[in-house]
């Protein structure tokens, strides 16, 4: 298997448990329900994203799951990221959390 850098790793990881909803990604609720994402998660990326509204409450929260987002909050290289996920070898670091419990 091609050797993939800890941070791509640890990127192509996260994106897996955003999709399953194993993580969240981080940031708040105003009174009107609209998520936006936190200083420390919000990216360039995150500009080009429909603004959340009544009626799309989550629109910031879905982008905040997509792995363009989370490459960009690594500072890793998206196709990097899906090829790690791709090849499942984000699948090292979830054996290493299961070992460490
Ligand atoms: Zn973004």
């Amino acid at each position: 298997m091609k050797k993939y850098d800890e941070t791509v790793l640890q990127a192509a990881y996260e994106y897996i448990r955003r999709r399953e909803r194993a993580t969240h990604p981080d940031g708040s609720f105003d009174r009107g329900g609209r998520w936006y994402p936190s200083e420390a998660e919000e990216r360039p990326c995150c500009d080009h994203i429909r603004r959340p509204s009544r009626a799309w409450p989550y629109s910031l929260m879905t982008h905040c799951r997509t792995l363009p987002h989370v490459a960009a909050l690594y500072g890793v290289d998206p196709r990097e990221v899906r090829r790690a996920v791709r090849d499942e070898a984000w699948k090292v670091l979830q054996a290493q959390e299961v070992l460490a419990k």
